[in-house]
């Protein structure tokens, strides 16, 4: 399940390179390439799905594995503090149309979010 168009499906195949930081078996890991805080990182499934809700819907399975995944990595670097944002529709930001979740970590937030 990819979309010939969609870069982080790209990124899954190893077609556009990216720094993978934690792979399972439904899902990849790698570093944001315009980082907002220390660790910036986005959680994949590996299968093509455009938000978190059609996800859930789709494969909750690969939808818990995404949380699951990014504590481990907040964990592993050494983060007990962190945010995970999905971001869904154009309107609130979201840039890429498959489903991602962000992991940030490393300094302090605010909130609410901007
Ligand atoms: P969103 O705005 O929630 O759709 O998030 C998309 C994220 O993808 C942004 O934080 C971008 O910085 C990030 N991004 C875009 N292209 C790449 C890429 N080639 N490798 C890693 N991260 C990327
Ligand atoms: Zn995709």
């Amino acid at each position: 399940m990819s979309d010939a168009d969609c870069l982080f499906c790209k990124i899954v195949a190893e077609e556009v390179p990216a720094e993978v930081v934690h792979v399972t078996e439904r899902t990849v890991a790698f570093r944001d390439i315009n980082p907002q805080a220390p660790t910036h990182v986005l959680v994949v499934p590996r299968d093509h799905y455009p938000n978190a809700a059609a996800l859930a819907a789709g494969d909750p399975v690969a939808s818990a594995e995404l949380v699951s995944a990014a504590a481990a990595i907040a964990t592993a670097e050494g983060h007990e503090d962190y945010r995970l944002v999905f971001n869904t529709g154009a309107g609130v930001g979201q840039t890429v149309f498959h489903t991602h979740l962000h992991l940030l970590a490393g300094r302090s937030m605010t909130w609410p979010p901007g």
